[in-house]
């Protein structure tokens, strides 16, 4: 499909072999879950079967070995479903998570038994995966998290919340960061992968914007994990999460540039389309000289700078001296 105004442009990481995926991703999410993007928003998260669905097209797990169940690829591959799904608008599928995460975790710290129990299911779609770092009193600052994690026998007993953790509503997995000894901060950290029910789970939350996407609490109180399934070793979840955290940065990113081409398209089209004092909108010189700084911005090349109306934003003008400096 032709992209007004940004005819011809692909992200720098596309590669040619990425153009199957990219189509194959781009119908999956255009034909079979946006035609739900109102009872999803209204439910607060999408259905369980898209998830399976994705999983019989191959969509999920990417990066994950063969010998898992996984599409045996890299992180770009995960890449370029991420970028199709914000490009296309879909908001409720919490793939960056499940497959740009959760897995991730599994294939780094996973043991073989791990990986060969969680894996292939997450890669189908029957498992659904989460990660809950984040508590009600501990965001950025991970080492303030209290949920803590005791042994009994074999087993660990998880008490404690979590809040804001994507797919919370729907997964049957979640990466949970415990403190397995609360007298040694960071190094008392540990990651426990937990298979939750409904009586793990609180209130989805109500978000200003995201509405179709599962973001829920968790609870456990004495929670009975069995002690085969720290992820890792004990008090190496901290080291674990910072090691992993680059990555989910990226996710984050590949969204957001993506979500940010496809509003300047849109808004490009509109321009088009839109007549005001007898002319398209894009028939106006200062509404071209907009667009085109934000079609700039959007696709990362330099801007128009001997245009005096193309005023990079503080943002902008932030990124370009750090870009100077580095
Ligand atoms: C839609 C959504 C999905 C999410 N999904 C997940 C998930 O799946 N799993 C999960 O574990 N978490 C998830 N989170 C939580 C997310 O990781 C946290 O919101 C994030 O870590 C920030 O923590 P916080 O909200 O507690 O903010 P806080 O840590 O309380 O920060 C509040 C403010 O203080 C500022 N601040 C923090 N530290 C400093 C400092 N040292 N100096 C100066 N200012 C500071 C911050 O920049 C921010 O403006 C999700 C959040 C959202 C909104």
């Amino acid at each position: 499909m032709p992209t007004p105004g940004l005819e011809g442009y692909t992200p720098p990481w596309h590669k040619p072999e990425h153009d199957d995926l990219a189509e194959l991703a781009r119908a999956f999410f255009v034909n079979e879950v946006l035609p739900h993007a109102t009872r999803h928003a209204q439910q607060g998260h999408p259905d369980r079967a898209h998830y399976r669905q994705a999983g019989e097209l191959g969509l999920l797990g990417l990066s994950v070995p063969e010998a898992y169940g996984g599409g045996g690829g890299n992180f770009g591959h995960e890449a370029v479903v991420l970028h199709e799904q914000a490009h296309t608008g879909e908001g409720s599928l919490g793939l960056a998570v499940h497959s740009g995460i959760v897995t991730g975790y599994l294939v780094a710290y996973g043991t073989e038994e791990q990986k060969r129990r969680w894996l292939p299911g997450l890669c189908t779609g029957e498992l659904i995966g989460a990660i809950g770092m984040t508590e009600p009193g501990g965001g950025s600052d991970l080492q303030a998290i209290r949920t803590r994690a005791t042994r009994d026998g074999d087993d660990y007993l998880v008490t404690g919340s979590k809040t804001f953790i994507t797919n919370g509503y729907l997964a049957d997995v979640v990466i949970l960061a415990v403190k397995t000894d609360s007298s040694r901060g960071a190094k008392g950290m540990s990651l426990l992968v937990c298979e939750i029910g409904d009586a793990n789970r609180g209130r989805l939350l109500d978000k200003i914007g995201l509405h179709a996407n599962d973001t829920a609490e968790l609870f456990f109180d004495e929670f009975r994990v069995p002690g085969k399934n720290l992820l890792g070793d004990e008090g190496e979840g901290f080291v674990a999460m910072m090691r992993q955290l680059p990555q989910e940065r990226l996710v984050i990113g590949v969204s957001a540039v993506a979500a940010m081409q496809r509003a300047v398209e849109l808004t490009i089209a509109y321009a088009k389309e839109r007549t005001a004092f007898g002319k398209p909108l894009i028939g106006h010189q200062n509404t071209r000289m907009v667009l085109a700084c934000r079609s700039s911005a959007a696709t990362g090349t330099p801007p128009n700078t001997r245009s005096p109306r193309c005023t990079p934003t503080r943002g902008s003008r932030r990124s370009t001296a750090a870009r100077t400096r580095s």
